[in-house]
């Protein structure tokens, strides 16, 4: 397959690929002038696939809660709601006579969710890496149980340290009951060869937790059976970050697991009975789903794999292969651009499109800013919620680290370290890398035509003149 070339709207769906809601949306501009939404921030968040909006909108006259309701809405909704788990399920390969699935808010949700509920006992031990989210960094260090690996390459990384990972194992012993690693990372889009990390926690006595957040929406997934020693125990990844922003989250894990010991969130629909000090909880995945659960968000996200899995995922990979070879290509012909983790990444590694990089000249937050507002182009700065990794990829010192903590500590969040991160969706096509690679080098030659100024409090970058007029595009 080729990367789409057509001459039309930049904002145009490569051909046979998925469409989203919005992709033709004009936006206004410093200028004046009203441009074509280049939106280059995929992996925070994905606009709704077309299919998706248009299901939620037809499940609209037959939402009804779900479960034990007698109604015909509530009858037909608990239907579509175990249906979408599923669906949602299959989308990943769970092994459904050992896993469940269980609808959660979010990949954030999903994490805190397991870490309340892992047994770990005092000297046991979470392994995880230095270049995790905080979603998969935090839940795990608030225990005290956790040890990081570094990076590759001396500790430069961008990857895990394959070898610091044996040797934690090692010298650890069987203490270590459960790895936590990122499928793929949000700020260099390295994978993370997963299914061999799996061998060999299983090997060593351990399991396995993929933040799947950065993965799943990019490239076929499968956990694999359980009995096969390279199989993912758990694994959480967002509605949201692929094509189904409607607020819901997976989180997959062993039933053993979940289905003994006390819930991660307790109230109504996790019980079978309740005495004032007695319960009994209920079965899964029920059991961990306590309050209303978000039915259209489930039914959403269903949509998105149905629609994704119709597509093919080895397909959508490879367009972003050819994406991301486009885009290191482009990239490379803008003076003073720094592309992190490497100006030439390995052709014969795979990665998800996720871009950070530096321009001479430049503050993060600016470049961020003269993109947004004065050529349309969406794309995100700072430290992409993984401040240990970017600490690392950016080099700060340990004196800089020291200021930077004391700077936020008095309210300043100027100059803070951070990238400028460019990432893609499956509908990303030539023409939204062509018009972030042709602004990029129309500010390297010409600078920007506005003058910034940074919001101490906040380290937002705004032009001088800008005054805000969403409400003539949207209100509620
Ligand atoms: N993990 C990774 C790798 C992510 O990129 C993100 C989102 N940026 C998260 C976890 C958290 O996802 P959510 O905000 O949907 O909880």
């Amino acid at each position: 397959m080729t990367i789409s070339t057509r001459s039309s709207s930049p904002a145009s769906t490569p051909t046979g690929l998925p469409e989203v809601v919005g992709h033709d949306t004009l936006v206004p501009c410093l200028d004046g002038v009203e441009r074509p939404y280049v939106n280059l921030d995929n992996a925070a968040t994905t606009p709704a696939l077309r299919e998706v909006a248009e299901t939620v909108e037809r499940f609209g006259s037959w939402y009804s809660s779900v479960h034990r309701g007698t109604g015909y809405k509530s009858r037909l909704s608990t239907g579509a709601y175990e249906q979408a788990r599923r669906i949602v399920g299959d989308f990943v390969g769970v092994d459904w006579d050992a896993q469940t699935v269980i609808f959660t808010q979010h990949t954030t949700d999903s994490v805190n969710r397991l870490a309340r509920r892992f047994p770990l006992e005092n000297s046991d031990l979470v392994l995880s890496t230095v270049m995790e989210h905080h979603a998969n960094l935090l839940p795990w260090s608030q225990k005290d149980q956790v040890v990081h690996v570094g990076l590759e390459a001396g500790g430069r990384g961008p990857g895990i340290d394959l070898d610091g990972v044996r040797s934690a194992f090692e010298e650890y012993g069987g203490r270590i009951r459960l790895l936590a690693v990122t499928g793929a990372s949000n700020v260099t889009g390295c994978m993370t060869p997963i299914h061999e990390l799996a061998r060999l926690a299983h090997r060593n006595g351990a399991l396995i937790f993929v933040d799947g957040a950065q993965l799943v929406p990019h490239r076929p997934v499968d956990l694999l059976s359980s009995d096969d020693p390279a199989h993912i125990d758990f694994m959480a990844f967002s509605g949201h970050k692929m094509y189904a922003p409607y607020g819901t989250g997976v989180l997959v894990g062993p039933r053993s697991i979940f289905g003994t010991g006390t819930p991660a969130v307790l109230g109504g629909g996790a019980v079978d009975a309740v005495r004032l000090d007695e319960v009994l909880w209920t079965d899964l995945p029920e059991r961990e789903e306590a309050g209303s659960p978000n039915v259209v968000g489930a039914v959403a996200l269903a949509k998105a794999c149905r629609v994704l899995d119709a597509c093919g995922m080895d397909r959508i990979a490879r367009h972003e292969r050819e994406l991301t070879a486009h885009m290191l290509e482009r990239l490379r012909e803008v003076p003073g651009l720094r592309l992190v983790g490497g100006e030439d990444p390995d052709p014969e590694r795979d990665r998800v499109a996720v871009f950070a990089f530096t321009m001479d000249g430049y503050e993060h937050g600016e470049l961020a800013a003269i993109l947004g507002f004065e050529y349309g182009i969406a794309v995100r700065n700072g430290c992409f919620c993984a401040h240990p990794y970017i600490r690392i990829l950016a080099e700060v010192s340990e004196e800089e680290d020291r200021s930077m903590w004391e700077r936020i500590q008095r309210g300043e969040r100027t100059d803070m370290p951070g990238f400028v991160r460019a990432s893609a969706g499956c509908y990303t096509a030539a023409e939204h890398v062509d018009a972030l690679a042709d602004a990029l080098l129309r500010i390297a030659e010409q600078g920007p035509q506005s003058t910034y100024q940074v919001d101490p409090a906040t380290g937002d970058h705004l032009p001088g003149d800008y005054r805000p007029t969403f409400e003539d595009r949207f209100r509620i």
